[in-house]
């Protein structure tokens, strides 16, 4: 337990570093690349991704925020929208599916319980 925690902690810290730049930044494009995680916990393995349509493996392309959520103006209590992180999957062959939309795939990532309990204000 308290070796997950650590883990989680770093997590979290490695985050904010990356972020504090620009702390408002709602998107963050990597294609290829590895999304910024908010959490140890709830990270796909390469299984967890499913192929496209096309057969191709999907990659990680960009990830939204958590700061979208105050621009969206949503009360992230109770049943409302919430992430921490919404990191997005496309086609590796950037295939063009006969020029129609096709779904894609999305991770949810939410920031860990356990972060949340101990970043209460004291
Ligand atoms: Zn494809």
């Amino acid at each position: 337990m308290a070796m997950h925690e650590t883990e989680d902690n770093k997590m979290v810290q490695r985050f904010k570093k990356r972020i504090a730049p620009e702390p408002h930044q709602v998107v963050r494009y990597c294609r290829g690349g590895s999304p910024l995680w908010v959490s140890s916990q709830h990270i796909p393995s390469d299984q967890d991704i499913p192929p496209c349509t096309c057969g191709a493996k999907r990659i990680f392309e960009f990830q939204v925020m958590p700061q979208l959520l105050n621009s969206l103006c949503v009360d992230s209590t109770g049943a409302s929208i919430d992430w921490g992180t919404l990191a997005v999957y496309a086609c590796s062959a950037s295939c063009n599916n006969d020029d129609q939309y096709c779904p894609e795939f999305i991770w949810k990532q939410d920031f860990s319980s356990d972060r949340l309990t101990q970043t209460q204000p004291s």
